[in-house]
């Protein structure tokens, strides 16, 4: 039952231009690829968006070289000059925020109030932090600083420009040149970057951006003339990478799945605890590395808790991610879908019970409703792989200690949320915490300053803030 009835209130789709086709971006021009084109849609409702080339590995040899000459020039400008170009590309994704907000929420399907207020603004901030860095590189303490050299860059589709932000600022800040390749759903973002950096007059070949599928990727990690590989996905497709760099000289950094827990304790403020469990599984529609996918609540409070989490559930808005009132977009694509649908009806057959709140779905498009498990246990398929869909899985603990002991019982350690009154418990869980981010009274809170990455099947390497410089110097 909704609260309010919402006037729909949709985002201009006019504020971009998609072009019918798109070409990669080699040495600061727009070139045909020589594979095969693919068609991106738009995940809610189906309607393809523009066709855009695939990269052979040709391809990625000329964008390899290309950024191999750059690093010649951009590696010997002193960083000052450097944090110039950074400032400037901030400075214009500022001022094309919306038409990168819309586009992105066209391609990918999330909704409008997140890419406008998190994804994009986040984006310039990488660029104006690591700016800020590029002439203090000295004083980062990593003794002279020498960058690498050609980065190979590999992303995902759930924050595309976001995860190209993660990866390019810092890599240029600290002198390295870029061959990216986005995801292939979603690669129209990156080539309005592409546009940005020709704007910004960045001299030609710094960033390279190559679209394509899977083969496109290992094309750019497997060339010999890559000094760095970085890859964000799945830890199936890190462990082929981290194979394929193996007995190289490439300095590799893997950003990889999650399962985190969010534990709510008996002491926490519920209907903050609430915010912060929604927030930790359906922002996003779920496909978020660090979501919060494990609820584990302490027994005492369970039912209140859930009560409370079912009410709150039942307002969210489900639809047209460009309408500014939509909290849950679409699945970013039928492959997703159908993973999520496979998870969750497993669940269902190992016995755990299934919930979600009355919602209508679109006829078109790729959705899901938001989607609670209890009654699960730790052996369930949908307490240990990663969903990456807007599915809660709900476990109980009664102590500190079992929380911790369930936390921990994964492969994964990329993030883990603790909601408690007490701050000596916060501390005392984020000490026993196998995680590379421990959030507290909070969740999803993510800054440019702040390092990210995980433990075990998580990845390695940090991403963000002083320790993201690192992954790009030769220490
Ligand atoms: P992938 O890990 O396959 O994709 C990530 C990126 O790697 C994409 O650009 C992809 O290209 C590229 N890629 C694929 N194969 C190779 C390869 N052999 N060498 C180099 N690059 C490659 O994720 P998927 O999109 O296939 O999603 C599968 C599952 O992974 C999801 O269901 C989800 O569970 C998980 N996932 C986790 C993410 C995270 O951040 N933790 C992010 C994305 C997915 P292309 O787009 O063409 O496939």
């Amino acid at each position: 039952m909704a609260i309010f009835e919402y006037a729909p209130a949709p985002e201009s789709r006019d504020v971009v231009d998609i072009r019918p086709s798109y070409g990669l971006f080699v040495n600061g021009e727009f070139v045909d690829g020589s594979g095969t084109p693919f068609k991106t849609v738009n995940p809610a409702t189906e309607e393809t968006l523009a066709e855009v080339a695939t990269a052979s590995s040709d391809d990625v040899d000329r964008a390899v070289q290309a950024a191999r000459k750059a690093f010649g020039v951009w590696s010997a400008m002193p960083g000052a000059e450097r944090a110039k170009y950074l400032f400037r590309i901030a400075r214009i994704i500022q001022e094309r925020a919306r038409e990168l907000a819309v586009l992105e929420s066209l391609d990918n399907g999330k909704p409008i109030r997140e890419s406008r207020d998190v994804d994009v603004p986040l984006v310039a901030a990488h660029f104006f932090y690591y700016a800020g860095w590029a002439d203090k590189l000295a004083y980062a303490g990593f003794g002279e600083p020498r960058p690498l050299g050609v980065a190979g860059q590999v992303i995902p589709w759930n924050f595309p420009l976001l995860m190209l932000a993660w990866k390019i600022a810092p890599a240029l800040a600290c002198g390295n040149t870029v061959v990216l390749k986005p995801a292939e759903t979603t690669p129209l973002t990156a080539l309005v970057f592409a546009d940005i950096c020709r704007q910004a007059e960045l001299p030609p070949g710094v960033v390279n951006i190559v679209t394509g599928a899977g083969e496109t990727g290992a094309a750019v990690v497997g060339h010999p003339d890559v000094d760095k590989v970085a890859f964000t996905g799945s830890t199936e497709v890190g462990r082929i990478i981290a194979r394929a760099v193996a007995g190289t000289d490439k300095k590799l950094t893997l950003e990889l799945g999650g399962k985190a827990a969010n534990i709510v304790f008996e002491d926490a403020a519920v209907d903050q605890a609430v915010e912060g469990i929604v927030n930790g599984i359906f922002f996003n529609q779920g496909h978020v590395c660090c979501a919060g996918s494990r609820l584990l609540v302490q027994e005492s409070v369970e039912e209140e808790v859930l009560e409370s989490l079912r009410r709150r559930l039942s307002t969210l808005r489900l639809g047209d991610p460009l309408d500014k009132n939509t909290d849950i977009g679409a699945i970013n694509s039928a492959e997703q879908l159908a993973k999520i649908r496979s998870l969750s009806d497993l669940g269902e057959s190992e016995g755990a019970q299934r919930w979600s709140p009355a919602c209508e779905l679109p006829d078109k498009g790729f959705w899901f409703p938001p989607t609670v498990f209890t009654g699960v246990a730790q052996s369930h398929s949908i307490a240990r792989a990663e969903i990456f869909g807007p599915v809660l899985s709900v476990l109980t603990f009664r102590t500190p200690a079992e929380a911790v002991e369930k936390a921990n019982n994964t492969p994964y350690g990329l993030s883990a949320g603790i909601w408690t009154e007490k701050g000596s418990r916060i501390l005392w869980m984020a000490d026993r915490l196998r995680a590379g981010v421990v959030w507290a009274n909070t969740f999803n809170k993510f800054d440019p300053a702040s390092p990210f990455g995980g433990y075990k099947e998580s990845g390695y390497g940090r991403e963000g803030g002083l320790h993201g410089l690192e992954a790009y110097l030769d220490v």
